[in-house]
């Protein structure tokens, strides 16, 4: 790695953290006098030295070829060099032209949970006092929303780990719902191997025979969108054995007679058909979770991408609340949180109906704290917007936005029904991207700004156990470079509210602590000097002298009546079943080496190396069926689009799915042929299972 803005003439190091992930591994980034940047894996508490290889090699993007050194506008159809001046008063214009045209909310925010806990308020307050639109959201809606729904819905609050991450290694019993940890985090899998080899069980659920799952004790391999259904067959068998924790019920919960009721109908064998799983195979887990010792059960993106995502997720709380388990030491339930701040990302303003601190923009009370803190009138700030993929749907249609400003997201390759969103992208009069790769998304932008990149600005990041970090900056941004608070910034000004905009991340944090005081995610407490000070702070943390929360619900639940809620859930198909035509369910996820939608990582040597293109995941005996044979190029079809990869045959998959990875994009696209059907209450769409054929090309 050569280069660096700064001339640097002796070693300078900062402790940080990896810019990828929500695990956040703690680094020691190192700038040397030859002028090199040197990554070392650091003692953190979550990772305890390791790293994965996006990690290792994340400093070579910073003096990528590829980097953005300069603002592009658009001429004649193509990007060319300009000035800030030109790019910024570019994009203020085309604002004040369209908002003056067509209202307010013509001017539409996309945000991202890679963002600090800095930008992403900023970004929020932009749209709602800079902008004054209500068209704000962001890329978390794809990741993690459908179990923070849930959360709410059950303990009222959403953190995605309510316990810290070391209790994972200490489970008797740990159940992994649709997480490839393995894959997507390895530095957590030492966690199930500590767990192992203190003899417990790791019951992993997921249609395919993963990393992880390799690991598992049990592993359970339900038909894709049947995880609800498997979920009450476990409450099902642990009610039936008189397995239940009646004095937790009686004591700390609400609402478990509608849940025995509606579980009741989900006998094993009937279960067995609709996912799959044996009988035996159900009961051996049921009886490993109700064992009696520490257990923990964990969902990630498995259970949530689904348009029943929040009820799926509701179904294995409710499994957990009947065990007793949330709150009881070294026991819980808890959520995987994938984005690198998809935590504090969706804490401070960028979703759509949300003020910072977890506050809720329809509440009065809420918009009157927030408003006090920014200075403006309640009744001046927007009311809630619609969710990430309707905003994107709806953009330069009649009455939608005609305009789109994007922080930290690359939706051309991330969001489901691509093609139809890169349409929709295009349609718009203004687009412009803030980004230090020419994603495919900037690609398509009227104005690209070249932004900073995470070792040449500081923050705050909030890991997946609610945990807040310091992100250091070892260098300034190369010339030509801004950050994302001072485009903020210098934009809020030209549309005449500057004075409420500073381009100091420290400040930033510090109104932040101000307009999330009282609110769920209460950062009040949390200082920069406190983070540094104690390997982060777990919010909430009401004030200084306050120590933070590491463990959530001991005590109470975060609802009025301080008791958690069992909530009647049913089994419902996936909103595209299979048929004669589209005769294989595809279901989508990670590999170890990309990140996302790969704008990143798809640039790293090795990583490139690694993972070079995408493919398309089937088992030998469908293989057979369509005469295909290993490294063919296959089509795969769907009523939305197609994307082409060679076919990777393995054992590991059922023989009625097909798997593609989502990191890459153009003909590779997987998610060209992903479902736009979305939970009803989250808005999450469902990436996990549509019906598709395989031919070969
Ligand atoms: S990508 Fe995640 S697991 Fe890998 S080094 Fe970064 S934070 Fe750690």
């Amino acid at each position: 790695m050569t280069g660096g803005a700064e001339a640097v003439t002796a070693t300078r190091e900062v402790a940080t953290h990896c810019p990828y992930c929500a695990l956040q591994c703690g680094m020691t980034l190192r700038a040397t006098p030859e002028g090199k940047t040197e990554v070392l894996a650091r003692q953190f508490p979550t990772n305890r030295g390791g790293m994965c290889q996006k990690g290792w090699t994340s400093a070579e993007l910073l003096d990528h070829p590829d980097r953005l050194l300069t603002p592009l506008v658009r001429e004649d159809g193509a990007l060319r060099p300009a000035t800030w001046e030109e790019a910024l008063d570019k994009i203020a214009g085309a604002i004040g032209r369209i908002q003056d045209e067509h209202g307010r909310d013509a001017v539409a925010v996309f945000g991202g949970g890679g963002l600090t806990n800095e930008k992403a308020y900023a970004l929020g307050k932009f749209a709602r006092v800079g902008l004054r639109t209500k068209n704000i959201d962001y890329n978390g809606r794809f990741c993690m929303s459908s179990a923070a729904a849930a959360g709410m819905k059950a303990f009222g609050v959403d953190r995605g780990l309510p316990f810290p991450l070391s209790d994972i290694g200490e489970a008797d019993t740990l159940l992994l719902v649709g997480a490839n940890v393995a894959e997507t985090m390895p530095p957590f899998a030492r966690y199930l191997t500590e767990q192992k080899q203190r003899g417990g069980t790791l019951i992993v659920i997921d249609p395919r025979l993963t990393t992880t799952a390799r690991q598992a004790t049990l592993h359970l391999q339900p038909t894709p969108g049947t995880d609800l259904a498997l979920a009450n067959a476990l409450l099902h068998i642990v009610l039936s054995e008189g397995w239940i924790d009646k004095d937790y019920i009686a004591a700390r919960t609400t609402g478990f007679a509608d849940v025995r009721r509606t579980v009741a109908s989900y006998w094993p064998a009937r279960v067995e058909r609709m996912t799959g799983v044996p009988v035996a195979d159900l009961e051996a887990a049921a009886r490993a979770l109700a064992s009696g010792g520490k257990t923990i059960i964990l969902t990630a993106r498995g259970a949530e991408q689904h348009a029943k995502g929040v009820d799926t997720v509701t179904a294995y709380i409710n499994l957990a609340l009947a065990l007793g388990l949330p709150g009881r030491p070294g026991s819980g339930y808890g959520c995987l949180t994938g984005q690198g701040n998809g935590q504090g990302g969706r804490e401070h303003g960028q979703k759509a109906d949300q003020l910072p601190g977890y506050r809720k923009i329809d509440d009065p009370a809420a918009r009157a704290h927030v408003a006090a803190v920014w200075g403006v009138d309640p009744d001046e700030l927007p009311g809630p917007g619609v969710s990430a993929y309707e905003l994107l749907d709806s953009l330069g249609t009649p009455g939608g936005p005609k305009a789109m400003l994007v922080f930290g997201s690359n939706p051309v390759v991330s969001a489901p029904r691509a093609a139809h969103i890169e349409e929709r992208i295009r349609s718009l009069d203004l687009l412009v991207v803030s980004d230090f790769v020419l994603s495919e998304t900037a690609a398509l932008a009227d104005v690209v700004l070249p932004t900073a990149q995470w070792a040449e600005e500081d923050g705050t990041m909030t890991n997946l156990e609610g945990r807040v970090l310091r992100r250091h900056a070892l260098r300034e941004p190369p010339p030509g470079v801004r950050t994302d608070l001072a485009v903020i910034a210098e934009l809020a000004s030209r549309l005449g509210t500057g004075d409420r905009f500073t381009t100091e991340p420290r400040a930033v944090f510090e109104e932040l602590r101000r307009a999330s005081a009282g609110g769920t995610a209460d950062y009040a407490g949390v200082t920069w000097e406190r983070v540094d000070a104690e390997d982060g702070v777990f919010w909430p943390c009401p004030s200084v002298d306050q120590p933070g929360t590491p463990r959530l619900f001991v005590d109470t639940f975060a609802t009025p009546d301080g008791r958690a809620r069992f909530l009647p859930v049913e089994h419902r198909p996936a909103a595209e079943e299979v048929d004669a035509e589209y005769p294989l369910y595809l279901t989508t996820g990670r590999v170890l080496a990309q990140y996302q939608s790969g704008a990143q990582t798809r640039r790293i040597g090795p990583l490139r190396k690694a993972a070079p293109n995408a493919f398309v995941e089937m088992h030998p005996d469908l293989a057979a069926r369509l005469g295909v044979e290993h490294g063919d190029e296959v089509v795969v079809t769907s009523r939305r689009g197609q994307m082409r990869a060679p076919a990777r045959l393995t054992e590991t998959i059922r023989p009625d799915t097909v798997f593609a990875p989502f990191h890459w994009g153009g003909a590779a696209r997987a998610n060209s042929l992903t479902s736009d059907a979305l939970d009803p209450t989250s808005r999450m769409p469902e990436f996990k299972v549509c019906a598709v054929k395989v031919e070969l090309a």
